[in-house]
């Protein structure tokens, strides 16, 4: 398994969480609690240790560079 750099903490085994790799080769995280709450950051600051919207579950595949 390839590590993940940065840690995304919470948001590696979240349903919100979103893996963005570049064609640079960094990796992302966005949230897609953004999409329904705006004033949710769509970035979050890694690793995020503790989160009041994170919901255990599978990560759904990101959908590339934005
Ligand atoms: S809801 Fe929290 S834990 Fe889940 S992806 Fe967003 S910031 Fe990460």
């Amino acid at each position: 398994m390839t590590p993940v750099s940065p840690d995304p903490g919470l948001c590696a085994r979240c349903v919100s969480g979103r893996r963005i790799d570049s064609a640079r080769g960094s990796t992302f995280w966005r949230c897609a609690e953004h999409d329904r709450d705006p004033s949710w950051p769509k970035y979050p600051r890694l690793p995020v240790l503790r989160c009041a919207r994170f919901v255990a579950g599978e990560v759904p595949a990101g959908p590339g560079p934005e």
